[in-house]
């Protein structure tokens, strides 16, 4: 049975037909809701067909008096289910006439009526503002409101309800007709519209206002018009109820609502409305924004307050407008990433791995040629392209590196206008295509021996490759004289001849240094002098280590390891490029020098007294003024073609 043929009970839960004050005040008779609904659930013709048939002046605006805003208060607590009262009842007689009431209490249970009888003149006008006002019933209709927006609709195979006495204020809210009654789970798209009249009609009066038309054209609406919404859900084919909440205003007034509160009143509006017979269960979130939408979003992404708790995918359109917001994303994205990476880690097989990528967080952020959004995408985009190039050895060996990639990506939406960029391409569609199917093919079977045996051969290669004492003994550096340039080659090897001419014993630790050592070295360093966190390490040189352990206190101790006497022997943070690597240099320790040095060219002597080799400043003018060897200021065994 279709779904949507059991829709024709749709009543509020006393069993009113729910459109009931909308009718009266459109002035129609009172029945006409209850059969608009029944019409509704028609197969194969769409709520606007039938509407345009039935009840031809709906569109075109309201017919009978328009109660002010107040007059709800009063007479909406009535038609929920609560005693009748007078001054309600002679309220509903002034604006809808003596036939509604009539039926009215003719439909309301015996002794439900107080008094004073309906012919007594009011009370002497009690002040409406006295009676106490009930928190507002949502309704399926936003007040003020014609065309699509003065009721619920059916486009394609989406139910359209523009959904009014949300505590956030008003949304349009897309259910799927095939998720029936009594959907199990389902999913949610929550997009935030950009600066303009968001999904308000574009009439006649709002453009001489001087709103923004958002390449509108009069008598439409945004998510029927440009967006098409309700096209691409129902192309992605997946139970995803859209909520496209209404700004208070023109700039994308959102307040600071609290996703998961919002949803919660929006399915509890869906079922008061009658839409659903039972709450389903939600999936999974997709938190979107277009525009203007980015000034709200972008702080609840940098400190992760009011997200939904189960998000699983952020859409940015066109929504970074303001540099510092490129640094709101990226501390988001960091930390999904480090998360993802953590959990990653943690799984014994790859096909374990890939499963929880199918479920994983997923982030699309789309930009047009518009102003400067290309250029704080990219930013964006390198961010995370840096990010995956610092986790690469990692995530090879985990062999998820594209899989993980694939769900954090930054898409060109092309030269198009800057409204069109959810609609154009289906990028709604697109965006919900990226998250894993809903029912995962299961992984094939595998036994718990060959689950250990892989699980064993990935933490061997771990362990081979996170940083560590073992990784000096790699890419090892030259203690020769052989690969150092000239003159300096020569200039080094005549001053050690002298020096052991004197009776002195040179050892050489380091000369020419390869610059995969020099890597290592100087990220060692900085990482256990603190001048950088561990994830910000890199392999530069794709030696294939990996910095960050997934703990920085592991990270640290690791990185002090190979930075220690048993180590590097590194007295202090190394640069990355340095006169060892360009064959400038030597590190070398000195023993049992004379008083006095002889044999220096022309013969001559030189007394440097007694201070050890490596504070010595006579030996070492004497190497600088004789021999062009210069002694490194601090770092005790080094000395350059240049003292640095
Ligand atoms: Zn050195």
């Amino acid at each position: 049975m279709r779904a949507g043929a059991r829709r024709g009970t749709l009543r509020c839960p006393n069993g009113k037909p729910i459109h009931l004050l909308s009718a009266i005040r459109l002035g129609e008779s009172l029945m006409l809701p209850a059969v608009r609904w029944r019409l509704y659930a028609q197969p194969g013709q769409t709520m606007k067909q039938q509407l345009s048939r039935r009840a031809p002046g709906h569109q075109t605006g309201p017919a009978g008096p328009r109660p002010k805003a107040g007059h709800a208060a009063v007479i909406e607590p009535s038609l929920a289910g609560g005693p009748l009262q007078a001054q309600a009842l002679l309220e509903l007689q002034r604006l809808a006439g003596n036939q509604s009431v009539g039926l009215l209490l003719q439909r309301s249970p015996a002794g439900t009526i107080t008094a004073p009888p309906l012919k007594r003149p009011p009370a002497a006008k009690a002040p409406l503002k006295k009676v106490p006002a009930a928190p507002p019933e949502p309704t399926a209709k936003w007040k003020g409101e014609v065309g699509p927006n003065a009721g619920p609709q059916e486009t394609g195979k989406i139910l359209r309800i523009p959904v009014e006495g949300l505590p956030e204020g008003r949304a349009i809210v897309l259910v799927p007709t095939w998720i029936g009654r009594e959907p199990k789970e389902v999913e949610v798209l929550v997009h935030l519209h950009g600066f303009g009249v968001g999904y308000r009609q574009l009439t006649k009066t709002l453009i001489k206002k001087g709103e923004r038309t958002s390449d509108m054209t009069e008598g439409q609406v945004r998510d029927l018009a440009i967006d098409k919404t309700e096209a691409q859900i129902e192309g992605s084919g997946r139970d995803v109820v859209g909520i496209l909440p209404q700004a208070a205003g023109s700039q994308s007034e959102f307040g600071n609502f609290t996703t998961d509160s919002y949803v919660t009143h929006v399915f509890a509006a869906l079922t008061s409305l009658k839409v659903w017979d039972k709450l389903p269960q939600i999936r999974g979130v997709v938190l979107s924004g277009h525009s203007g939408a980015g000034n709200v979003l972008t702080p609840m992404l940098d400190k992760s307050e009011r997200l939904p708790e189960k998000l699983e995918e952020v859409i940015l359109f066109d929504a970074l407008n303001w540099d510092y917001q490129v640094g709101h994303v990226w501390h988001w994205l960091e930390r999904q990433l480090a998360r993802d990476l953590h959990e990653l880690a943690g799984l014994p097989t790859r096909a374990k791995r890939l499963e929880y990528l199918t479920r994983s967080m997923r982030f699309r952020g789309y930009h047009t040629h518009t102003g400067n959004y290309p250029r704080r995408y990219q930013k964006v985009d390198e961010a995370i392209g840096g990010w995956f190039s610092r986790h690469s050895t990692l995530l090879g060996i985990l062999g998820v590196e594209s899989e993980l990639r694939s769900n954090y990506v930054v898409i060109d939406a092309g030269d198009i206008s800057h409204e069109q960029v959810m609609g154009e391409k289906e990028r709604f569609k697109e965006s919900l295509g990226a998250l894993g199917p809903v029912v995962a093919a299961p992984a094939p079977p595998v036994s718990a021996a060959d689950e250990q045996k892989e699980a064993a051969a990935t933490t061997t290669r771990l362990d081979k490759a996170l940083s560590g004492l073992h990784w000096v003994s790699e890419f090892p550096g030259d203690t020769t004289t052989d690969k150092l340039k000239d003159p300096f080659k020569t200039h080094v090897e005549a001053f050690i001849a002298l020096l052991e001419a004197n009776g002195a014993t040179v050892e050489v630790n380091a000369t020419f240094r390869r610059i995969e050592r020099a890597s290592l070295m100087h990220w060692a360093s900085w990482i256990a002098y603190g001048k950088i966190k561990p994830s910000q390490a890199e392999d530069d040189q794709k030696t294939g280590i990996i910095w960050d352990h997934g703990d920085d206190a592991k990270s640290l101790k690791a990185a002090t390891d190979m930075c220690s006497k048993a180590g590097y022997d590194i007295a202090y943070p190394a640069a990355l490029n340095s006169n060892h690597t360009a064959g400038l240099a030597i590190d070398m320790t000195i023993t049992g020098l004379p008083k006095i040095i002889k044999g220096l060219p022309g013969k001559k002597s030189v007394d440097i007294g007694t201070d050890p080799p490596e504070t010595n400043s006579k030996l070492h003018d004497l190497a600088w003024r004789y021999y062009r060897v210069k002694k490194h200021k601090t770092d005790r065994p080094h000395w350059s073609v240049n003292g640095r």
